[in-house]
């Protein structure tokens, strides 16, 4: 059974997207950002393994709108695609934290085939030198807040306005 490794699922958080959301957890980074707010995060096996329909049912029993974040959810891209599928047809909003740029999640196939069921990445890996505090819902000024649907319209990067 297709089953995703996640560290934690918390619900009503203010910090991952606007609003009150359920932010999940997915485990796995290979990204190793110096200075990374959560290194236990890239163990791809820690936390527990779910099923699409036990986070659906967390997801749903909150109510709130969703955030992917980890480790980095786009590790295990066709993984989290049937749950980005769900929570979109269950007419959420779908904040997705990444550590790969906007630019290499379009030049990849396997990454770019969730695109569609994303309303909005922040991208890019955290750097360090460049980590500002007054930023909101981003740790570093190179990290964007796309809007993904917007800039796959136009074909050209958009900044989601929040
Ligand atoms: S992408 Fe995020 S989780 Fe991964 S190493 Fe960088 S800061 Fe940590």
């Amino acid at each position: 059974m297709n089953t995703i490794q996640v560290l934690d699922i918390m619900p009503g958080t203010t910090v991952d997207g606007p609003g009150l959301r359920t932010s999940i957890y997915v485990a796995g980074c290979r990204h190793m950002c110096k200075g990374c707010h959560n290194p236990q995060s890239w163990d791809f096996n820690s936390g527990i393994p779910m099923t699409v329909d036990e986070i659906m049912e967390r997801i749903t029993e909150e109510d709130f709108n969703v955030t992917l974040t980890g480790g980095d959810p786009l590790w295990q891209a066709s993984k989290i695609l049937p749950l980005a599928k769900s929570i979109k047809e269950k007419g959420y909003t779908l904040w997705c934290y990444t550590g790969f740029t906007w630019e290499e999640i379009l030049k990849s196939t396997e990454l770019s085939k969730i695109l569609p069921w994303i309303d909005v990445i922040v991208d890019g890996r955290f750097i360090e030198e460049l980590r500002d505090t007054r930023l909101r819902f981003r740790g570093s000024s190179n990290q964007r807040i796309i809007d993904v649907q917007a800039s796959l319209t136009k074909k050209e990067l958009v900044i989601h306005i929040h």
